[in-house]
């Protein structure tokens, strides 16, 4: 990983004040990397923390955390700050879904809680690039689909 890293943010509605404050603590260290959002959660942090350059996606029930997704699948983000509301119920839920696992099969660094964040954002890898992400080897899944095609 380069130590500029390509960070994805998002939050449910419920979360959106946590994750703004987070940001806004962390603001010094983030200005260094390179930061996108889905379209309310990344107006209301441009708008609390204008120092930062936020690159806006499509709100996420409008398709912005699958534009994360697609991200993550090509390979263009490095890790995912994602506050998901554990007490409310989500009409993009499946969306949602697919956001997390996307992370999973790419194995990126993904925090879904403050405390896993806060964690993050001080290790020592977060501003250097000494660190290799392993991404599995589905080379197996690949070959053994397109043997069953024929
Ligand atoms: P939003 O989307 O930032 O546009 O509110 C977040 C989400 O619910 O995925």
């Amino acid at each position: 990983m380069r130590a500029r890293k390509r960070i994805g943010l998002v939050a449910h509605d419920g979360r959106k004040k946590d994750l703004t404050e987070w940001v806004k603590f962390n603001e010094g260290t983030l200005s260094h990397h390179d930061l996108w959002a889905t379209g309310t959660t990344g107006a209301m942090l441009q708008a609390e923390c204008p120092s930062l350059d936020i690159s806006r996606l499509k709100s996420g029930p409008l398709g912005g955390d699958q534009q994360l997704g697609a991200m993550i699948a090509e390979e263009r983000l490095d890790v995912l700050i994602f506050f998901s509301d554990p007490m409310s119920s989500q009409p993009h839920d499946v969306d949602v879904k697919a956001l997390m696992r996307m992370s999973t099969v790419y194995n990126i660094v993904l925090a879904m809680t403050r405390a896993t964040a806060d964690f993050v954002i001080n290790s020592p890898l977060f501003q250097s690039a000494n660190y290799h992400r392993v991404i599995p080897d589905y080379a197996g899944y690949i070959r053994r689909n397109s043997s069953d095609s024929h």
